[in-house]
């Protein structure tokens, strides 16, 4: 794997070719810089991916909404021409808790009046804690969230409402991460300090808050459009197995080939980046958190139906729930009805288990879950597929790597820290809207401009 293969000089590489890595790529071709962009998947978009179902219709199998203030999402689909569509939501949304289900306008009013009051409650107490202007971030950190909730939330429906709708929303468990790390990771690109209307409890109640778009085809094409531009720079199939550091560069080795460049950009989630051999040894705070950040666990699902028939029933197509092994679903049918599609997603320790099950067994259990919220209909899908992302090899997980307690404090700084010429990049490094397609984005401007400066500073 050393030594033998061919060697190829370039300013920049860059190991992987998702959002980030692809966006750092083409803002430094842009100006000129002589980069390359190394693969190891034969596709490019990493954690976004599109497929068709035997139907025809074009479906996400990873990331797929587009908030309103996701600024750079949104320029990249103008530039490729890509079409949105707004998220359904009308209808009844529905709850389910305790063994109960419950529905309503949206999913706090679904729940009886003593758990939606002490819910917002909790909402306002987790905004008030994101306002502090002394935060005590040493005990924060090392409370977990689950701690939190289990301290502060007496109702158990309310409890079971905000455990599942934080495993929808992070495809983990909230016994897993650290109150601050929930508290700054949950604020998206917000400004906790601005008054502007947006809170943690709205974004609870309507589901579509945050995810007002989709994709008429899918989030994958921002990836390919990058990579249309940016041509030869990327190659696929090329798993980076080491990286080694000089004073003067860095080295980057594939199975097939070495690539001496000035500057590095690693843009693969973090606990990946552990799994690349470094040459010296990354420094022990970094490596620490690469190994205290595991990937969440999801399998989503999609089920394909005739019609939207849920719709003609007053329902949204929305479900919460703490009951069963899917967290949550989703109407992500086409804007013009003529096909009924029900997203779900098992998240968290569950996604783990049914991971490793088959996808006959997945199927009925979705199915089974589907006629408790929909009726029998739901038992008769054109098709059922899905993808068990803690199964792939060049992600391990999704929707991303969470901190676990104690983290933030203790190597959260080396997040973003360059280690001599190697950077970092990746949805998870993004300082606004980190864990979404916009942070990875963000990310990988911020790193090409950070390696710009450098490069500047050099020369001068
Ligand atoms: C099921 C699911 C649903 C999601 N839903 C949403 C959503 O609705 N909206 C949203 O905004 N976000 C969503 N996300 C999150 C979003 O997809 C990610 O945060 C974002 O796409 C990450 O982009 P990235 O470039 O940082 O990393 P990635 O997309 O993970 O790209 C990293 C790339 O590096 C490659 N790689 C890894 N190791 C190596 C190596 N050693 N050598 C070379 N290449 C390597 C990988 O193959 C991959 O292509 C979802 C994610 C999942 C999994």
């Amino acid at each position: 794997m050393t030594g033998s293969q061919p060697l190829e000089r370039y300013d920049v590489g860059i190991v992987g070719a998702g959002l980030a890595g692809l966006t750092a790529a083409r803002e430094l071709t842009d100006v000129g810089l002589d980069v390359v962009v190394l693969e190891a998947r034969d596709r490019v978009g990493g954690r976004t991916l599109g497929t068709s179902l035997s139907t025809g219709d074009v479906i996400d199998r990873g990331a797929e909404w587009i908030g309103e203030e996701h600024e750079h999402v949104l320029e990249l689909a103008e530039e490729f021409d890509l079409e949105l569509c707004s998220q359904y939501h009308e209808g009844a949304d529905r709850v389910a808790v305790g063994g109960e289900l419950f529905e309503g306008e949206d999913r706090l009013r679904a729940l009886p009046p003593e758990a939606a009051a002490e819910l917002r409650d909790a909402f306002e107490r987790i905004e008030a804690l994101r306002r502090e202007e002394n935060p005590d971030t040493g005990r924060w950190d090392g409370k977990t969230l689950q701690t939190w909730v289990e301290e502060t939330m007496g109702n158990q429906a309310a409890r079971e409402a905000f455990e599942a709708y934080f495993r929808a929303m992070h495809a983990a468990e909230p016994s897993q991460v650290s109150l601050l790390y929930f508290l700054g990771d949950s604020d998206g690109g917000d400004d906790p300090s601005e008054d502007d209307g947006y809170s943690f409890a709205q974004e609870y109640q309507a589901s579509n808050v945050g995810t007002e778009y989709r994709f008429i085809g899918s989030t994958q094409h921002l990836s390919q459009g990058l990579a249309e531009v940016l041509g030869d720079t990327v190659r696929m199939e090329e798993p980076v197995r080491r990286i080694e550091r000089r004073d003067d560069g860095v080295t980057l080795v594939s199975d097939t080939g070495r690539y001496d460049v000035s500057d590095a950009i690693v843009a693969v989630s973090p606990p990946l980046i552990e799994r690349i051999e470094h040459e010296p040894p990354l420094p022990a705070r970094r490596r620490a958190l690469g190994q205290r950040m595991p990937m969440g666990g999801v399998v989503k699902c999609v089920v394909a139906y005739d019609e939207p028939f849920w719709r003609d029933d007053g329902y949204s197509g929305v479900v919460l729930s703490a009951d069963g092994v899917v967290t949550s679903f989703n109407d992500v049918s086409p804007p013009d009805g003529n096909r009924g599609l029900l997203v779900g997603f098992i998240a968290g320790d569950d996604a783990f288990e049914w991971s490793d099950r088959s996808v006959t067994e997945r199927r009925e259990q979705v199915l089974e879950e589907l006629r408790r919220y929909f009726g029998p209909q739901a038992s008769e899908p054109l098709e059922y597929t899905d993808k068990a992302w803690s199964r792939t090899r060049w992600s391990t997980g999704g929707y991303n790597a969470v901190m676990t307690p104690g983290t933030l404090a203790a190597c959260g700084d080396a997040l973003r820290e360059p280690v001599g010429r190697v950077r970092w990049a990746g949805s998870e490094t993004a300082i606004e809207w980190p864990g979404f397609m916009e942070g990875a984005i963000r990310s990988g401007k911020r790193v090409a401009n950070e390696v710009l400066s450098d490069r500047g500073e050099r020369e001068s």
